[in-house]
């Protein structure tokens, strides 16, 4: 029998195995084969790791760089990211089952990050205060944050690491990353090219394991100044919990149940386009989901008829195959959640349009965790499928009569991660998006993601943002200097 792939972790510029030598495998959910075994990081390799973050932070070759040549090394690590897109997607293929051809666009368009960012690096300015007081000259300084534990799930890894990677070291931060259990091995690939780029070692390392073992002992470190985190709700209000103990920022990018609303002006086949791409693209799996459809009663009929026939049309198949639309769901896990949920829905009346349960068939591989593109009507917003997110290819549909309501049902929500809003009218379009509480709104289009303009979460989908100015802003923390030019020695007894 031919012996697996074996990944080790990342330490310190070292591949290393873990510290109690066991190691965990990991699925293709495709071939639902057992295709490599990667190291099953201890809390003394996670220790490890930010000892050796926390050195290259205060004394290494990388706290003596100034802001042009970081910059420079994160422009490096694009460029090399470029050049092994193709074989970093196939990497995350194998562990999530998503589309070759999502992964790929995601690979080729993230060197924009580590552009953008290491652009940045050297126009990070402080300011000359203006002070009231006499003979004193103050100024601010912005400086690194410090180590930073990066901790992603499985449905993105390498881009939501990106959001997190490329402006920490571009502020000159360390970092310790502790990639999800279930797609680790392109984030370690990942770290060859950090190496090829030149970074010192200690700068980037990667603890793989699981996240109550490796991953809590990163959270729980007194060394770690900030939790960058993009995973479920739940464990991130956890991990929040447990940061707070060495109060630790926190940016937390958490889950979703966006509403997706179609008014009666729209064009009705780009919204068509817009309401599948925000449910069955990535198999449901991610957070800007438009899990939630709003249509309004006008168009009601028409629209749903019309949805459902584009979306029976979806190709379910191999997730290499560049003609397949819908892939298995990445874990055992997720597939018996979104069955629970499938289930829920029936239980509370919602009613089946489409799809309602697993997959089978051919084009399902030996994949066992297919579930079929599955749309409810008849949903109304105080149902469990339409408060809980899925994250699978589940889509509620509510009806809704005004403007007035449907703002009163997009928020009727605990989660404010995104929106979708569907119409031809300016004034609607500025009126809706400004009523709406999530971090982001697209008009007219759903799912377009820059490295430029901020991302996150309102309410409990999450915390800070990320991407944009303001994203490289959360690893930095001001610093005000005081100098005095005085003669005269104040009295110590009162403030200055
Ligand atoms: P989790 O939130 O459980 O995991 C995200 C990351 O956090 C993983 O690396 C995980 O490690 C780690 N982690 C979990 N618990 C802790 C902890 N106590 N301390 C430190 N790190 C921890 O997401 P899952 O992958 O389990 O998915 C569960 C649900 O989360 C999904 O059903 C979905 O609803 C949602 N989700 C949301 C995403 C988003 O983009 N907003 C992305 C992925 C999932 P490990 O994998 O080893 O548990």
């Amino acid at each position: 029998m031919t012996e697996l792939p074996k990944f080790n972790a990342y330490i310190n510029g070292e591949w290393v195995a873990p510290s109690d030598g066991r190691y965990f495998e990991t699925v293709n959910p495709y071939t639902a084969e057992v295709w490599a075994q990667v190291a099953r990081c201890t809390p003394e390799d996670a220790n490890r790791a930010v000892e050796a973050a926390h050195t290259a932070l205060t004394r290494g070759e990388w706290s003596k760089l100034n802001a042009t040549q970081r910059g420079a090394l994160v422009h490096r690590l694009g460029d090399l990211i470029k050049e092994h897109a193709q074989e970093l997607a196939e990497y995350e293929v194998r562990d999530n089952g998503k589309l070759i051809n999502e992964m790929l666009a995601q690979c080729n368009y993230l060197p924009q990050w580590f552009y953008y960012y290491g652009g940045l690096a050297d126009k990070i300015e402080g300011a000359v205060i203006p002070i009231d007081k006499p003979d004193v000259f103050n100024f601010t300084r912005h400086e690194p944050i410090g180590v930073v534990a990066a901790i992603t799930p499985w449905n993105s890894p390498l881009l939501l690491l990106s959001f997190k990677l490329a402006p920490a070291l571009a502020a000159g931060c360390t970092l310790v990353i502790k990639p999800s259990e279930f797609t680790s091995t392109s984030t370690l690939k990942l770290m060859e090219l950090v190496e090829k780029a030149g970074f010192p070692p200690g700068v980037v390392n990667v603890v793989t394991g699981f996240g109550a073992e490796a991953g809590a002992a990163l959270v729980e470190h007194p060394k770690v100044a900030k939790v960058a985190f993009t995973g479920g709700t739940e464990s991130g209000a956890y991990v929040y919990q447990q940061a707070a103990k060495t109060l630790k920022r926190c940016t937390l990018e958490l889950g979703g149940k966006s509403p997706n609303i179609v008014f009666d002006d729209a064009v009705l086949d780009d919204a068509i386009k817009g309401v599948i791409s925000g449910i069955f693209a990535a198999t449901g799996q991610t957070c800007i989901a438009g899990s939630r459809l709003l249509v309004q009663e006008g168009i009601y009929d028409e629209f749903v008829t019309r949805l459902v026939d584009f979306a029976r049309s979806a190709r379910m198949g191999n997730p290499l195959d560049p003609n397949t639309q819908v892939g298995p769901v990445t874990t055992p896990q997720q597939y018996d959640k979104i069955l629970k949920y499938i289930a829920v829905a029936k239980d509370e009346g919602a009613e089946v349009l489409l799809g309602g349960g697993p997959a089978s068939g051919p084009e399902c591989g030996n994949s066992k965790w297919f579930v079929q593109p599955t749309i409810f009507g008849g949903v109304h917003n105080k149902m469990r499928i339409a408060q809980e997110e899925v994250f699978g290819p589940v889509l509620s549909i509510i009806r809704f009569k005004t403007d007035e309501e449907a703002v009163e049902i997009a928020n009727d929500i605990a989660f404010g991660l995104a929106a979708g809003v569907w119409t031809q009218s300016i004034k609607r379009a500025l009126t809706i998006s400004n009523a709406i509480r999530a971090g982001t709104i697209w008009v007219n289009t759903y799912r377009s993601i820059s490295y430029m303009s901020p991302f996150g979460g309102y309410k409990m989908s999450g915390l800070g943002r990320e991407n944009g100015i303001e994203g490289m802003k959360e690893y930095l923390q001001t610093k005000s200097v005081w100098i005095s030019t005085a003669t005269d020695v104040p009295n110590p007894f009162v403030m200055r």
